[in-house]
């Protein structure tokens, strides 16, 4: 199967279930998918094809200026999403 996905939608998943302990901010569904849309826009989008999309989501997190970006980015959504929760 050749598809083409934006991995950075998966890395922000990744780096949100490593972290979201400390974002200390609700963690229901409708937060956590809040946090992580708005993080998404932050970001720029890597648009990859499937197959080779789980190694170079490893080689871009490995990165830490990469990782640092998404984890200020998620960090940001959930300030946001704690002053206006939508549940
Ligand atoms: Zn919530």
């Amino acid at each position: 199967m050749c598809d083409y996905k934006n991995i950075m939608e998966d890395m922000v998943e990744q780096v949100y279930d490593k972290i979201k302990d400390q974002l200390d901010c609700c963690q229901c569904q409708c937060c956590r998918n809040d946090i992580i849309a708005y993080a998404l826009n932050q970001l720029p989008p890597h648009y990859v094809v499937s197959h080779e999309g789980k190694l170079y989501a490893k080689m871009y997190l490995m990165k830490e200026q990469h990782s640092m970006d998404i984890t200020s980015a998620l960090t940001k959504g959930a300030m946001l999403v704690r002053e206006h929760p939508r549940h």
